[in-house]
């Protein structure tokens, strides 16, 4: 079977510059919060051209954070795509907020702005609930429309979070989501485009008030610059406000800063594959992927779209060739979030789309060799 993600790969390329880094931990002993962790997350900030970046212990909590120090909560509405990873839905009801669910734009499969803009002036009419923020996706890695969706949130009021767990490293004209997003997340979960080897996360944002709540909230409300008087106490055991615990362990900042010096280059490596699965398959699926224009993906995942998708599936589990189906079924109509409101005309884009998505293998160091035995068994499926 050929790998879905080959992540041994990138290991082989990098291993003696891995080894030299946990190394360089288990020296120090530094295990919680220690110098890597500060160096990670100004070389996070760095790499995106602004902001001030944070990290946390996954890029769920990285949703969680903002959320909590913008003290969102009961009666407040906060707006998604349903076409996600539950993490993008799942922190909403965490802090006592409503998910309201949001259709995708038919070829990004990004959140339509139009669709938000609907939802938005629907929820504030009806006058139950108030509208305060939306979590926008970077879907298989390209960036959502910022530019509309931001206008949209300017006129509404409300906070934009751009969910980038699998997008981070991706730009739309040349700029990173935090151009436009008031907070940026990601997560380090070993499968994604900049993973660690184990859970990771990050938020990144602009206000350097914002940046210290989260802090405080990461280490259990712990007082940060602006909380009240110390009286010579240890801070550490004075709580300003209730939070979490939600470190980015140290050993996984050392790795993460050997694989961000290599992200940028990985970035171009998943670019070459992309274009050759659709120069291979553009003529026999319903669609490749259709990135927004001036828009770079960082290739999370790829995508294709097939009538018989089930059938194409199995074929190429036949021929060794793994595929994965992301996502099977939209989150509104899952148990736990189908009671949740939906914005007005409902998610038959979102529907339609779970029925037809197939994930081939996708990472940097696929060979054109093993890419064109992937693209000969699709090729050669008839159905
Ligand atoms: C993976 C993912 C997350 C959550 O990241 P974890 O690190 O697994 O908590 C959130 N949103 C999206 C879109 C994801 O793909």
């Amino acid at each position: 079977m050929i790998p879905f993600i080959d992540l041994a790969a990138q290991q082989a390329r990098i291993r003696p510059a891995l080894d030299a880094a946990i190394a360089r931990v288990l020296a120090h002993g530094a295990y919680v919060m220690g110098p890597e962790v500060r160096e990670l997350e100004t070389r996070l900030a760095a790499f995106c051209g602004a902001g001030r970046a944070l990290s946390c212990a996954n890029g769920t909590d990285a949703l969680a954070l903002p959320l909590m120090a913008w003290e969102i909560g009961a009666g407040d509405a906060v707006f998604c795509p349903s076409f996600t990873f539950a993490a993008t839905p799942e922190v909403i009801p965490w802090t006592g907020a409503t998910p309201v669910f949001v259709d995708i734009l038919p070829d990004t499969f990004n959140l339509d702005p139009a669709a938000l803009e609907a939802a938005i002036e629907a929820t504030a009419a009806e006058g139950r609930l108030r509208p305060a923020a939306v979590i926008a996706v970077d879907l298989f890695g390209q960036p959502a429309d910022y530019p509309a969706l931001a206008a949209v949130c300017r006129r509404h009021g409300l906070k934009l979070i751009a969910d980038s767990a699998q997008g981070f490293g991706c730009t739309l004209h040349g700029q990173h989501p935090i151009a436009w997003a008031d907070v940026v997340t990601t997560s380090f979960f070993p499968a994604k485009p900049l993973g660690c080897y184990g859970d990771g996360g990050a938020v990144l944002c602009t206000d350097d008030l914002l940046w210290d709540r989260m802090d405080s909230l990461r280490v259990h409300g712990k007082a940060v610059a602006g909380d009240a008087s110390l009286d010579g106490h240890d801070p550490k055991y004075l709580n300003a406000r209730i939070g979490m615990n939600s470190r980015l362990d140290t050993i996984q900042a050392a790795i993460l800063l050997e694989k961000l010096a290599i992200f940028a280059e990985e970035i171009l490596l998943r670019q070459a594959v992309a274009d050759r699965y659709a120069a291979g398959l553009a003529d026999v699926c319903l669609s490749v992927p259709a990135v927004i224009a001036g828009g770079v993906s960082t290739w999370a995942q790829y995508v294709i779209e097939h009538r018989d998708r089930d059938g194409l599936a199995a074929h190429l589990r036949a021929a060794g060739v793994p595929t994965a189906v992301y996502y099977p079924v939209p989150m509104h109509l899952q148990g736990p979030y189908a009671a949740f409101p939906r914005g007005p005309g409902g998610l038959p884009v979102s529907e339609a789309r779970a029925k037809t998505v197939l994930a081939l293998p996708m990472h940097p160091y696929l060979t054109p060799e093993v890419q064109d035995r992937i693209i000969d068994a699709v090729r050669g499926f008839n159905g």
